[in-house]
């Protein structure tokens, strides 16, 4: 339901919540957060209101300079815990707004590699797909190139890699997703509002591209893998 990511040079994990707080007049019935910390994907998710994952991070911190987070407004999957996003894998996490109409076949495929997902959400397996491929020696890149031409239905993803702990890479189609460009530090988020105190520099990513974010540029592609440019706008329309 709401995605916000931030590639940043201060520690992240306060900025996601508010980022998700921003976002909460959408609905949602979950939240999480994930960053990256001295190589190890740091993951805390909650049932419920934000005050539930505000509660949990005081107990267990979520330190880092990159992550993501997600409001999650359940399609597939009860409203629990194990069912709120970030999903990961060892290797990668993903916040997912949409739905992924094929996701059965992936997930009975993955079943049968002996791969064991532990939610019920369509989201999860696109999580375990981009990690095959990056356990198969794929870059993020060409993960992401693989990935994306078999899914179905409509998303908006932030994705984290491990032993990427300097990057994101963003996707979207039928559902909206942003690039927030700040001052050494970059932004994602499904909704320009929620990026409005941390910077007023928006670009809205079109139908089907893709975008690797680091702290200092933004690389976006086309649904065929070509690089573009897409328009930064300079508004307070947002804020
Ligand atoms: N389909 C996903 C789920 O049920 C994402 C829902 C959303 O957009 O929040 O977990």
């Amino acid at each position: 339901c709401g995605i916000i990511g931030i590639v940043g040079k201060e520690q992240v994990a306060d900025r996601l919540v508010d980022g998700l707080r921003r976002m909460e007049y959408r609905g949602y019935d979950s939240a999480g957060v994930c960053t990256i910390d001295q190589g190890a994907l740091v993951r805390r998710r909650a049932q419920g209101k934000l005050k539930n994952l505000v509660t949990e991070l005081a107990q267990n911190s979520a330190p880092g300079l990159i992550g993501i987070a997600h409001t999650r407004w359940a399609t597939h999957g009860a409203p629990t815990t194990h069912n709120a996003h970030p999903h990961a894998t060892d290797d990668v996490a993903l916040v997912h707004n949409g739905i992924i109409e094929n996701y059965k076949p992936f997930r009975d495929g993955l079943i049968a590699d002996g791969r064991s997902l532990e939610s019920d959400t369509d989201s999860e397996v696109v999580a375990h797909l981009i990690s095959q491929q990056v356990e198969n020696g794929a870059s993020p890149e060409d993960a992401i190139k693989a990935v994306l031409p078999q899914l179905r239905g409509a998303f908006a993803l932030a994705i984290a890699f491990k032993e990427f702990p300097d990057m994101l890479i963003g996707a979207r189609l039928g559902s909206p997703l942003v690039v927030g460009y700040g001052e050494g530090e970059m932004f994602l988020g499904s909704d320009a509002l929620a990026l409005a105190p941390l910077t007023q520099k928006i670009t809205y990513l079109e139908e089907g591209d893709w975008v690797v974010l680091t702290r200092d540029s933004a690389i976006i592609y086309d649904s065929e893998n070509q690089r573009v440019e897409r328009d930064i706008t300079t508004s307070g329309a947002s804020a």
